[in-house]
Parts: C-alpha cells; structure tokens; sequence
C-alpha cells in the first residue's frame, strides 16, 4: 500500500497529517510512504526527518499523489488536486463536509472514499482517532494564552510591597473539550473561573476543575443533551433566560472565553454589543466559535478587534489549533494513525469493514456517489 502525505495550501495551515514519528510506524509495517517536499516544515519537522523514518519525498504535488491508495491531509484536497488521485483512493482529513458540499460531490464524482475525520463518532472506542478532542484541547489552552497576551493585567493574585494584585476573573461559555481546558489553563495561571454550559453533566466536570458553575435553571437542560453527547439548539424562551444570565455575570468578568457549538449549525449567539459594553476597558473576549458565525456578535474571524466604545478586545483567531502546529500535528497524525490501524487491521494493505460504525460515521463518499446520511439527502 501506498500512502501520501501532502504539503497544506490552505493560507495559515501549519499543521501536517504525519509527523516522523508515524511515518516510522507506517514505514514499519512495509507501507510505503511518499510525503511531499516541505509537508511539515511549518510544523517542525524536516524532510529528512521523514527519510530517516523511512519516506520517499516527493518534490511536487503531483508525485506525491500519483498512484497513492490513501491521501492523508489535514485539510483536504481542493477541487482543482483531485486530477492525479486514482479513482478508489481513500482521502483522509478535516473535511468540514457541512459547509463544503460541491467538494464533497467533487470527490463522489472522483470515485474516492472520502473521510471526514470532524465525523469520528464520541464513543471510547474512537476515542484514539478523535480529531475534534485532540484539536480542541490545545485550542481551549491557546485560547488563555492568547487573552493574556492582550489583558493589560496579570492573571494570578500577587501580594508585594508595593500592594496586592487581584486575580484575574475568568468566565468559560461551553465547557466541551476546548471549555474545560481553557478551565484548567486559566486556573493554572491562578485566575477564578466561572463557566456556563446547556449540558447538566458539564457541571461535576467544571467544579473538579476548580471553577464554578452557573446556568440556566430550566427543565429544558434535561434534554439538551444528544444521544452523541452534543449540544441542541435551544428554545427562544431557554435563550432569553441564558441572556439574562449572562448578561448579569459577564459585567463582574475581564476574560471571557467562547466555545459554545451546535454540530451543523450556526454557533448560538451569546454575547451581544451590549454586554460587551457592560464590562470594563481592557477586558478580553476571545470566540473560539468565530468560524461557525460567531459566540459574540463583535467579533470578526481572523481579526482582533478593539471595541472603540467599551475598550474591550475581542479575539477572533481563526483555526487556533494550527496556532501550535508541532503538538496540534502530532496529536492529529496519531490520531490518523490510529484510523489507519482500523482500516487496515494494523496489516499493510486496506481491509476496510464498512459495516464498522466508525467507518460508517466519517465516511462521505463511496462509488461514486455520497453515502453519509447526514449528507446524502442534501446532495
Ligand atoms: P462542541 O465543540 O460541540 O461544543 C462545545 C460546548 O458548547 C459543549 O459542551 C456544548 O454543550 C456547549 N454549548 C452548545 N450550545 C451552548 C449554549 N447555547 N450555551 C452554552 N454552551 C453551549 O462540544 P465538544 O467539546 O466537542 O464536546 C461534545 C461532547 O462530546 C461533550 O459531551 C463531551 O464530553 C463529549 N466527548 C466525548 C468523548 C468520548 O470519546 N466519549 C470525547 C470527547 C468529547
């Protein structure tokens, strides 16, 4: 079996869907391996640290793809890449198939097994191929990190001489994967931390975490929950009450951190102008959900924004992730890895069960056609 590694095009892309590191095991078990020229450079990682594990590396796009059986990318490939891949080849990564279905049916009308990796479904058996954990994770840590760059205060309480410091007031919206480690970071600097979310069951994870939980005391959180673990969207009556609740915390904070999503949809608005302009100058809002549309209406992605009227910075950085290229590419290349060990029963050839409820959960397109049911209707 051959697989390809290729370098991202898309712009602010560092990460690489193989490190050293894999490649070794891949190469290990007699797999042949091509990883295009520069493929991880952004990330850290040299091309000869890829031949040293055991790649060829290919000096162009084309190379790299020519004759390969599965595609490992972070980001896809684009329409206009999809000329050298064979019909059949197994296309591995973050697709983000509800936003991008003409590309979807570009690799249905390709004949390729595209696989979405955003699909792995939240059971302990995928837990090792669980791309959206691994990702959120450092996103929630970088998160902190990138509010404290713009806080003009310090984050723990600091007693000297010269008088005593307040700790920083930290509040978390949505405490999924990315919210509780924005908890445990911000705590670690010695912030206070509140966090909110719609999940009942988020509660006992935010207090052993050492932050407090507040939320909206209603009935309809019972059932707010999937059956997949996510978030539904929630009545108008449930985000009136949520907005008065925030409206009422958010003015006694100076960080706020945003991650809340709904899968498929519009992330929900939580923060509006208002409440921005009800918190002191200087505070920070950093919205991780900025690529879904958004947790606070002034923030814009890819940019930060300084609200001239309140003083607050709003943090819109797009694919925050990527923001740790060398971490977020392990993490993610293992999690490929383990994928890869699913699909070939740890042999050196694919042996793909597409009964597997995995394989049925990332997988977009086969024969031709879409097969995810999410999808299939749509297309
Ligand atoms: P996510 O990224 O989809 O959403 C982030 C958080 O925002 C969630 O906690 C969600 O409940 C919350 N949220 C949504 N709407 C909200 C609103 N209006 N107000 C406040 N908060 C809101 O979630 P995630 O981080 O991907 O985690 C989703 C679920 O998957 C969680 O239940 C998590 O525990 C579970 N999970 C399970 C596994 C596993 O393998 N078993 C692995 C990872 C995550």
């Amino acid at each position: 079996m051959r697989v390809a590694v290729v370098k991202e095009r898309l712009d602010g892309e560092k990460r690489v869907a193989a490190t050293p590191e894999t490649v070794k095991k891949l190469a290990g078990r007699e797999i042949e391996v091509v990883v295009e020229a520069g493929a991880g450079f952004a990330a850290g990682f040299r091309d000869q640290a890829y031949k040293d594990a055991g790649a060829t590396v290919a000096e162009d796009r084309e190379q790299t793809l020519k004759g390969a059986h599965v595609i490992l990318t972070v980001r896809g490939l684009a329409k206009d890449e999809l000329e050298p891949v064979d019909k059949g080849a197994l296309l591995v990564g973050l697709i983000n198939p509800y936003q991008n279905g003409a590309l979807v049916k570009a690799y249905a009308d390709k004949g390729v097994l595209a696989c979405a990796m955003e699909f792995v479904p939240r059971i302990t058996r995928a837990q090792a191929m669980d791309v959206l954990s691994s990702q959120s994770n450092l996103a929630g840590y970088k998160a902190v990190l990138d509010a404290t760059e713009h806080f003009p205060r310090a984050m723990p309480m600091m007693m000297t001489a010269a008088g005593t410091i307040a700790p920083a007031k930290v509040f978390v919206m949505g405490a999924g994967v990315a919210g509780l480690q924005a908890i445990a970071t911000a705590r670690r600097l010695g912030a206070v931390v509140s966090a909110t979310d719609v999940r009942p069951a988020a509660k006992e994870q935010v207090e052993s975490l050492g932050g407090k939980f507040v939320m909206v005391d209603s009935e309809e959180t019972r059932e707010a929950e999937t059956a997949g673990g996510y978030a539904k969207e929630m009545s108008d009556d449930f985000k009136q009450k949520q907005a008065e609740l925030v409206a009422e915390t958010i003015k006694k904070q100076e960080i706020v951190i945003t991650t809340a999503l709904i899968p498929g949809k519009k992330a929900p608005t939580l923060i509006n102008a208002e409440m921005v302009r009800s918190m002191k100058p200087g505070s920070v809002i950093v919205d991780l959900a900025v690529e879904q549309g958004g947790n606070c209406t002034l923030s814009k992605a890819g940019e930060v924004v300084l609200d001239d009227k309140s003083g607050v910075t709003i943090v819109g950085h797009t694919n925050v992730a990527s923001r740790l290229p060398a971490d977020a590419s392990s993490l993610y290349a293992k999690n490929l890895l383990n994928f890869l060990d699913l699909l070939t029963a740890k042999g050196k050839d694919l042996e793909i069960d597409f009964e597997d409820d995995i394989v049925q959960g990332v997988l977009l397109t086969k024969d031709g056609g879409v097969v995810h049911p999410n999808l299939a209707k749509a297309a």
